[in-house]
């Protein structure tokens, strides 16, 4: 596409690489002794943002959705490259984009060092290069019997402020404007993976849903696992709405949160709050590891909930 657009929106300085936009590829040159950490994700109009949303809110969220990624695997962010098909050369758009984007690559240190440019319907692709030493990536197939699991922050926000949006659960507008920014504006928990390297025993960032994101870590560490509701920690006013089976699935399967759930030992656990402090994150135990395979949710008195192994879309719904 036009080049002048290129340079205007996504040209900056780029001291954290040999080269940077302009070439026909970037040159980077990662930190001797470092495994590099690489990850992609793509968001499409219609299905992972709508038309009217904000576009500085686009550029933010597409850039922390591949940060959590990198967060995930306690991997410290370095480059990205930003491939963007848009149906005109709207600079309004792209400006507003940009600095919604920019934000978010200045907080995490990351650099822009190139991408592609095209005519289409809005498609976003963004991949991500981190870096992490030699054996201390935080993987999901660690997690062992007896260990604590954990997630950071809170849960169920950004699936309550879709429901809300989506007219399939009615909230006072004053409680649906403080769910509203987990799912236009997540946060992505870098610090914290960082921070959690050497201690945790797998990670995984809450993209899908806890149930399902914690069911990869089940299924790749081989193990099971058994979550008090009552431990998983909301915000204050989705507290309002758990009579609501919609609330409900939210919390425990709702997605777009961008929280990591990670496992450690119990003898960790001085070691987990440490680093959750480090890091100026709340992490929250919610339940164990067991050696049988199969997730269970038990409520206040004691009983499982509900559920199933299979994406849990009955609560997703
Ligand atoms: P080529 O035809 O060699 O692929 P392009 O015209 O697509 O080159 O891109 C020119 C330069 O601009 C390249 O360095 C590319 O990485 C960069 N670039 C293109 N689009 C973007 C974008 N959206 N964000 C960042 N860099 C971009
Ligand atoms: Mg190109």
């Amino acid at each position: 596409m036009e080049f002048d657009l290129i340079g205007r929106h996504f040209t900056r300085a780029t001291p954290g690489a040999v080269l940077g936009v302009g070439d026909d590829c970037a040159l980077l040159a990662p930190t001797p002794g470092m495994q590099l950490a690489v990850s992609s994700d793509m968001l499409l109009e219609g299905r992972h943002f709508s038309p009217q949303d904000s576009p500085a809110g686009i550029g933010h969220k597409s850039l922390a959705v591949n940060l959590s990624d990198l967060a995930a695997m306690g991997a410290t962010p370095r480059w990205a490259t930003l491939s963007i098909a848009l149906p005109e050369a709207d600079d309004a758009w792209l400006t507003a984009f940009a600095r919604g984007f920019f934000r978010m690559a200045d907080q995490h240190g990351i650099e822009l060092v190139g991408g592609d440019t095209t005519r289409g319907a809005l498609t976003i692709s963004i991949t991500v290069i981190g870096e992490v030493p030699p054996g201390q990536a935080l993987r999901r197939d660690g997690a062992q019997a007896g260990d604590d699991v954990w997630v950071s922050g809170t849960i169920g926000s950004a699936a309550l402020a879709l429901a809300y949006r989506q007219g399939r659960l009615f909230m006072e507008q004053i409680d649906a404007a403080k769910v509203l920014p987990a799912l236009y504006l997540p946060t992505p928990r870098v610090a914290l993976g960082i921070a959690l390297r050497g201690i945790a025993s797998s990670a995984i960032d809450i993209s899908d849903g806890l149930l399902a994101d914690l069911g990869h870590i089940l299924q790749r560490s081989q193990v099971g696992a058994a979550l008090e509701f009552a431990a998983l920690p909301t915000l204050p006013v989705a507290q309002a709405y758990l009579h609501e089976k919609v609330a409900v699935g939210c919390v425990l399967a709702g997605g777009d949160d961008y929280e990591l759930c990670f496992t450690a030992a119990p003898d960790k656990r001085d070691a987990v709050a440490a680093g959750a402090q480090s890091a100026g994150v709340a992490v929250t135990r919610i339940g164990r590891i067991t050696a049988e395979s199969g997730l269970a949710v038990i409520d206040a008195d004691g009983q499982p909930l509900p559920i199933d192994h299979t994406g849990y879309d009955h609560f997703a719904a």
